[in-house]
């Protein structure tokens, strides 16, 4: 089997670049248009194959496409690893200290929090304890703006959770820096911030909503799969959602329209 990139793996790779992290099913039809537009076997399926290879070019260069879970809502997404920069430096050409500074506070307060959340007020209360330098309400409240549309961070009614592309990127940052905090999902052993966790105090297990809601799929008395207690809360419900996105097109995930040395001889305009 031929292993070696070809223009479709360049361009898929130039659109993960632009966008950081793409969800599953604007992968698939990613994967789908780069094939086609370059004329390339296009074999649905697979898809992981396909990232495989350019993951094989990107070791050297410590970087890798990583397969991840949305904690909200339990859909599966693509997003590309920088493999030497796993903490928040990874940020530093994007954002002036005192705003990387904010970030961390934020990331502090989230992974503090019970529930993987932390209210806009206490974040931006951070903002004038700042010690590089202090940021007005306005200043705070756009960079977190920023921080969202980067995906960095999501925000649902003034709540804000550490994205997946996030979580993904700084995986190791969080599971050291918050050594003493932070609990891994005991169904898939991911961090787990968004979830629920086991009341017994001998045991206190986290699982994610939506790995909750695959575990006790179809089951009426469910028990914590580590200590056998009764789970107490209530078991969340999700819909296999198509994405948001349209079904044949990545038009959310926006494909890097940089003319590229290697693949503009053979570009397409797209119809
Ligand atoms: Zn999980
Ligand atoms: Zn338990």
């Amino acid at each position: 089997m031929n292993r070696s990139m070809g223009d479709s793996h360049r361009r898929f790779l130039q659109t993960m670049m632009s966008n950081g992290i793409i969800d599953n099913i604007q992968a698939r039809a990613l994967h789908q248009h780069c094939c086609e537009v370059h004329s390339g076997h296009y074999i649905p399926d697979k898809l992981d194959e396909f990232i495989d290879v350019i993951n094989a070019q990107l070791q050297p260069m410590f970087m890798n496409i990583r397969k991840a879970m949305s904690e909200e809502d339990g859909l599966q997404y693509y997003a590309l690893v920088n493999l030497t920069e796993t903490d928040i430096t990874r940020m530093s050409s994007d954002y002036a200290d005192n705003e990387l500074e904010l970030f961390r506070k934020a990331m502090d307060l989230i992974v503090d929090s019970e529930n993987g959340t932390a209210s806009s007020t206490d974040i931006l209360n951070c903002a004038d304890t700042l010690q590089t330098k202090k940021l007005r309400k306005k200043e705070a409240e756009l960079v977190l703006n920023k921080f969202v549309q980067d995906k960095w961070l999501n925000e649902k009614h003034g709540e804000y959770t550490l994205s997946t592309r996030c979580i993904t990127e700084m995986d190791q940052y969080i599971r050291t820096m918050y050594r003493d905090l932070v609990k891994i999902c005991h169904v898939c052993h991911n961090i787990a911030l968004q979830s629920q966790m086991c009341e017994n105090p001998g045991c206190g297990i986290k699982m994610h909503l939506p790995c909750v809601a695959r575990y006790f799929k179809g089951r009426s008395d469910p028990h914590c799969p580590a200590c056998s207690d009764f789970w107490p809360h209530e078991i969340p419900e999700f819909h296999r959602r198509q994405s948001q996105a349209s079904q044949s097109q990545f038009s959310s995930a926006k494909e890097n329209t940089a003319p590229a040395p290697s693949t503009s001889s053979s570009r397409r305009s797209r119809r």
